[in-house]
């Protein structure tokens, strides 16, 4: 600006007085570069005139237009996606339902081997398996072919597992589909989808329907509440009732299903004969179906000659509570753990080391407590071993760790659950002397209360209110079990028993 302005104004302006165009931000600030320029010069009143044009006109109003243009381009853009139809979808390809089939041809490489434990689930599924291959013989004898089983257990047990062996070994047609693809944005895709996929079924049969994490759909319909309930998905189960025991239903297609969460929690409709007949649970495994899952997973692993059989059965030992997803982790990271040392063989110890960082997480080598500190920590879990080791009905200990990890902040000890699934007071009583053991055992030995008993006294208070609450053991409330207290999301509490019988249970 600056040299123009001189150029122009004491040289070339004199002679051709061409004006010169400027695009600038803001005029007071131009203006006021311009004043002391002119001062600054001393140019007196010869200077070249400046004439200010606007031209942000097209373009302001353009702006003012364009969260609306905006609006429209996105619409446009949605409903030429939509309509732009075929196979890839689009308003028209919505309601195809996005099951998977398995055939023939592409089947899954799964198979029942591969499926460790559950022996009675495999059983029931293989019942299926064998209903559709070869259905006279049940139905010579009059009988039905069940429609539909589901598989009900906690979070990686196996169940999508069984359903891909099943899969894999079946010789008819298999769809799978999880519960939450029949959900769109759009109202009434997933009644469509659900249509969809059991017609395509239909043409198809005999075929298995595999519905993953069926609780997407499954819940019980009609408790919205104030917020009017969940049309969408209800309708979407609706369909799915209708299509499982309706009128047009053939009995040659068979419908798995799986969920993590409890009969409870699913439609009641959906779980009545002619449905889902059957339902066939799936528990965490026990010590010897743990020793198979880790047979299985241990195949892949490279170990020492013959050592397998050995570490499954020992591992097995250490991981009571483990799912057959937790054993495949802990495969995977001993396999980890032994390549990060540079080892030709996985070891024993590695997947001990395995096991603890699947149950801590991972060792905080950061986090070193003093050596005072881990005193009292190694005191108090010793505590806790000594008073479960010598009492006669605690659960037995497995390990006890001082080393800080990631959920663990200052050790654990790991107990062997008992199967049973009946407890008696004595054994109660025993757990709560267990849980006070490590606080007992740093009074006796250091002679201070600590903070490190917080999740121990909990879990005491918890257990000593559940024996008078829920189970009816004390001799004044006997028999009486009162309901959970209501959950505090509510933002109330509610206490379904006056304050004097509040008094007594204190
Ligand atoms: P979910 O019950 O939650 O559907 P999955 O079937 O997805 O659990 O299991 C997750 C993983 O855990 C599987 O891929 C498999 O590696 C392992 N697993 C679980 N149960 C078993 C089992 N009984 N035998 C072998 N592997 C298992
Ligand atoms: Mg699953
Ligand atoms: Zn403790």
């Amino acid at each position: 600006l600056q040299e123009t302005l001189v150029q122009e104004g004491l040289g070339g302006a004199k002679q051709n007085r061409e004006p010169v165009f400027f695009t600038i931000g803001s005029i007071d600030s131009f203006e006021r570069k311009l004043q002391t320029l002119r001062d600054s010069l001393d140019l007196g009143d010869d200077v070249p005139p400046v004439t200010y044009t606007r031209e942000g006109g097209f373009f302001s109003i353009f702006m003012s237009f364009a969260p609306t243009l905006l609006l429209i381009g996105f619409f446009a853009l949605v409903m030429r996606n939509a309509a732009g139809g075929g196979a890839s979808g689009g308003i028209f390809g919505i309601t195809n339902s996005r099951a998977k089939k398995y055939t023939e041809l592409n089947r899954v490489k799964i198979t029942f081997k591969d499926v460790a434990g559950m022996a009675e689930a495999k059983q029931e599924v293989m019942e299926f398996v064998s209903f559709l291959r070869n259905p006279s013989r049940f139905t010579d004898l009059g009988a039905k072919i069940p429609k539909g089983a589901i598989l009900l257990g906690p979070p990686g047990t196996g169940k999508t597992l069984l359903a891909k062996a099943v899969a894999g070994e079946c010789k008819v047609p298999f769809y799978s589909i999880s519960g939450s693809d029949f959900m769109e944005m759009f109202v009434g895709v997933g009644p469509a989808r659900v249509r969809d996929l059991f017609s395509k079924a239909r043409e198809n049969r005999p075929c298995i329907v595999y519905i993953d994490e069926i609780d997407a759909i499954g819940k019980p319909r009609g408790k919205g509440g104030f917020f009017g309930g969940n049309d969408e998905r209800e309708n979407t189960l609706n369909q799915l009732l209708i299509e499982l025991d309706g009128f047009n239903v053939l009995s040659d297609v068979v419908v798995l299903a799986s969920t993590n969460v409890g009969v409870d929690n699913l439609d009641k409709a959906l779980m009545r004969p002619g449905r889902f007949d059957r339902q066939i649970m799936v528990d965490l495994p026990n010590i010897q179906e743990r020793e198979e899952i880790f047979h299985v997973h241990l195949r892949p692993v490279k170990m020492a000659h013959d050592s397998a059989s050995f570490i499954a059965k020992k591992l097995a030992q250490q991981t009571p509570g483990f799912s057959g997803a937790d054993i495949a982790n802990v495969c995977n990271e001993g396999a980890l753990i032994a390549a990060r040392r540079d080892a030709k063989e996985v070891t024993l110890v590695d997947f001990e080391a395995a096991v603890d960082r699947v149950i801590g997480g991972l060792e905080k080598k950061t986090r070193v407590l003093r050596p005072e500190e881990k005193r009292v920590v190694a005191f108090h879990e010793a505590g806790h071993a000594i008073t479960s080791w010598f009492l006669q009905h605690c659960h037995p200990l497995v390990k006890v760790s001082i080393i800080p990890r990631g959920s663990a902040a200052l050790g654990y000890a790991q107990y062997l659950p008992s199967e049973k699934k009946i407890r008696t007071v004595d054994e109660l009583m025993d757990t709560i002397c267990m849980a006070l053991g490590g606080r007992a055992a740093e009074r006796l030995t250091f002679n201070h209360l600590s903070t490190g008993a917080q999740d121990d006294l909990q879990r005491v208070t918890r257990m000593a209110y559940a024996q008078v609450t829920k189970y009816g053991f004390s001799e004044k409330l006997l028999n009486l079990a009162f309901p959970e207290q209501g959950n505090s999301s509510e933002g109330l509490t509610r206490r379904l028993y006056s304050d004097s019988t509040a008094l007594v249970v204190d």
